[in-house]
């Protein structure tokens, strides 16, 4: 009897220590200017994290934290010599993506080829960065939930060809290199090419 007695005891220890230090984790990631559970890590420009209760309504778990995450977003010169520049982020906003951060710039030798450096030794690698040097480009930060994996789904497929009807592909890009906009394809990727383009001023919450 009495070891059952202790056993429930540490038990319970066991649980309100782990209850504690999830709590203080939680807190730990507030921030001021930033009520919800998430926060930018100080020494860099990207954040990732959660804000709980944003589930629809119906969701089998309204409890479960929904992944408020950044991306990279570029308009391609093609898009922005074109005069769609402004649909295409009409078409992230009207998606529920905001823009955190903006620039337009015209994109040097060195830059193109570093960001695409991951393509240095496919064929259309040189094409690309010329392609993407030709004239200016416009770059952004998205916020949203899943934001990495909606972007890739409002841009649709690399080749224009192949990308599902209503998509930024399908709709503005002329072929796989000069195809309208790019965008990061993990969080992992996100964090890297916020980092490349944008300082942590930069960046609005
Ligand atoms: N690209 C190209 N030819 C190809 C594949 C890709 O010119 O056969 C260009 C295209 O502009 C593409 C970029 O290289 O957007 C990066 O390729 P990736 O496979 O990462 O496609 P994305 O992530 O942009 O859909
Ligand atoms: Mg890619």
């Amino acid at each position: 009897m009495k070891k059952k007695i202790l056993l429930t005891l540490f038990s319970l220890n066991v649980t309100f220590c782990a209850y504690s230090q999830q709590a203080t984790s939680e807190i730990q990631m507030q921030s001021p200017s930033n009520p919800g559970k998430y926060q930018q890590n100080p020494s860099e420009t990207y954040w990732s994290g959660t804000i709980e209760g944003l589930n629809k309504p119906g969701q089998e778990d309204p409890g479960v934290a929904v992944q408020v995450q950044q991306t990279l977003s570029i308009i391609k010169p093609d898009a922005v010599k074109k005069n769609h520049v402004g649909e295409i982020i009409a078409r992230f906003e009207k998606s529920g993506l905001r823009i955190a951060a903006i620039k337009m710039t015209k994109l040097t030798k060195e830059q193109a080829g570093t960001f695409y450096q991951v393509h240095k030794d496919r064929p259309f690698y040189p094409a690309l960065v010329e392609f993407m040097t030709s004239d200016p480009v416009v770059i952004m930060v998205l916020e949203g939930k899943q934001a990495v994996t909606k972007n890739r789904e409002i841009m649709g497929a690399t080749d224009p060809a192949k990308a599902s009807p209503g998509t930024l592909r399908a709709d503005f890009a002329e072929s796989v290199t000069r195809n309208a906009v790019h965008g990061s394809d993990s969080p992992e990727t996100a964090k890297e090419e916020i980092n490349f383009f944008f300082k942590a001023n930069e960046i609005f919450k």
